[in-house]
């Protein structure tokens, strides 16, 4: 099996060389040449496995370099007891007869993106011996909140990798502040930058395309990467629990073997929707995949009509890891339904580019429809809905979750199928809990409130413990302290990298 680019250039590359570099030469993502299909025995039969067994089971084909030990060791290496707060990895929790909410956040951040981010490390060291790579790694993440905490605690204390993440000084919360400056670690490095998201995202791309800067971090040993969300290595982990959802209502004897079941995913850049069709794609029974967008709904539009124009105005709104105007991975799903044509992709990726819009055809808009439904949900239904979630099944979600739940009361309302339907949860309520806690107790109760204070009421309210990662924040030890000019990153970098060991 090898892995080929979107956009055609070059040859084939083992899965090793797609995930060490990222990105293909060309500009393109990396997708795996061949479909990877499952018998339905195989499918049913993860009913009876571990979280841990289903991954090796799911991942195995799509990584073909490495052994069978090799791939356990990845697996084991990010979900264990250390890692993962629950037993079950990704629970399955059953709202009523029709609905369950899978949650996604039980990891080290609180968010879905630990799923990838805390296997990615692994796969990128693995992938490095397996490529005769001899330098060492350099993470650079720009981050306007999650992604920036994921990483680093994906990446600390692994061999042969180091990360540096810069966030704007003024853009992120007062708790995703603290998560970041507090990070122990012997290879991390945070800085903040006096400036906006796109004056620190910039800086970064200034610094990957520096020649001199490579040549430079090289004396010391390393080499830049990247564990952005359009890395297979991110992509392929998010597979494994649309499987192991599926096995957990088999085994819960919610669903017979060979039931169709929905997934609502509330997107941003793709990736978590997408693979969930590569599941279908690869045999699991599911009817309709279900997009669901806050107010920034230019995926629910292309879905609707073929027509994908991110020339809007961007929206700020209560669930912000989701506003996103360009969503990346939509290039991969583009690429697999047009039966890998490149050219065409190409030219549609080039009118994004340059006119910020471009439109397919009714024959592909007719094959997205077929698989996905899509709509979106404003901020003041996102509150209703936690508020409504709560009343009625004393169930408490975030507000990325709670945009999922209202969209699929949209999907019930326009005539949508009576399957079975499960709900990505993707971030746990107590990472954005001012505004889950606003919606519960009204914002006379919580406005004056610190975002500490915030927790306390919202573990009283819904009866939880305060995350791990979450809980004794304002009593660790702030470790990064520096405050960085925007024309300064680059020095930042090289001082980060001359002083590790
Ligand atoms: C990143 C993120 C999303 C969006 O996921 P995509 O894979 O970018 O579509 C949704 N919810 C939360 C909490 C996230 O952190």
């Amino acid at each position: 099996m090898v892995y080929i680019s979107t956009r055609g250039g070059g040859q084939g590359v083992t899965s090793a060389a797609a995930i060490k570099t990222g990105i293909a030469p060309d500009g393109g993502l990396y997708v795996p040449a061949e479909q990877v299909t499952f018998a339905e025995e195989k499918i049913f039969s993860l009913a009876g496995l571990t979280y841990q067994e289903r991954a090796v089971t799911i991942l195995r084909p799509f990584l073909p370099e490495f052994t069978d030990e090799e791939v356990a060791g990845c697996v084991h290496n990010a979900y264990n007891e250390s890692s993962f707060h629950h037993p079950s990895v990704t629970p399955l929790v059953h709202l009523d007869e029709k609905l369950s909410v899978l949650e996604l956040w039980h990891g080290p951040t609180c968010a879905f993106k630990d799923i990838a981010l805390q296997m990615l490390p692994h796969l990128l060291v693995k992938s490095m011996e397996k490529t005769g790579e001899s330098a060492r790694i350099l993470i650079l993440v720009a981050t306007s909140g999650d992604t920036g905490k994921a990483a680093l605690e994906g990446f600390r204390d692994v061999d042969r990798t180091a990360i540096m993440v810069f966030y704007p000084d003024e853009g992120v919360s007062q708790v995703q502040k603290l998560q970041m400056v507090t990070q122990e670690g012997n290879n991390v490095g945070v800085a903040a930058v006096k400036g906006n998201f796109d004056d620190t995202q910039s800086g970064i791309k200034k610094i990957f395309s520096n020649n001199a800067v490579s040549d430079e971090i090289a004396q010391y040993g390393y080499k830049f990467s990247s564990a952005n969300s359009i890395n297979w290595g991110r992509l392929v982990p998010q597979i494994v629990y649309y499987f192991s959802a599926y096995a957990d209502l088999l085994r819960d004897g919610v669903i017979k073997a060979g039931d169709m079941v929905n997934f609502v995913v509330p997107t941003g850049n793709f990736g978590n929707i997408l693979a969930g069709y590569y599941a279908k794609m690869m045999g699991l029974p599911v009817n309709k995949l279900i997009c669901a967008a806050n107010a920034n709904n230019v995926l629910s539009d292309f879905i609707r009509t073929g027509i994908y124009d991110r020339n809007r105005r961007f929206v700020r709104t209560i669930s912000p890891s989701m506003d996103i105007l360009i969503s990346s991975n939509l290039e991969r799903l583009l690429f697999a339904l047009t039966e890998h044509n490149h050219a065409r992709v190409r030219a549609w990726m080039n009118q994004l580019q340059d006119k910020g819009r471009y439109t397919v055809d009714e024959q592909i808009t007719a094959r997205i429809q077929k698989h996905f439904w899509s709509d979106y949900a404003s901020d003041r239904e996102t509150i209703d809905t936690i508020k409504n979630t709560y009343r009625r099944y004393r169930y408490v979600v975030d507000t990325h979750t709670a945009v999922g739940l209202r969209v699929y009361e949209k999907f019930r309302l326009s005539g949508g199928d009576s399957c079975h339907t499960v709900v990505l949860s993707t971030a746990s309520p107590f990472k954005f809990n001012a505004s889950v806690a606003a919606a519960l107790l009204g914002e006379e109760q919580t406005s004056s409130r610190s975002e500490f204070d915030l927790l306390h009421m919202l573990a009283d309210i819904s009866g939880l413990p305060i995350p791990h990662g979450l809980r004794d924040l304002a009593k660790r030890k702030v470790i990064h302290k520096s405050v960085i000019e925007r024309d300064k990153m680059r020095q930042a970098v090289i001082s980060f990298v001359s002083g590790l060991k």
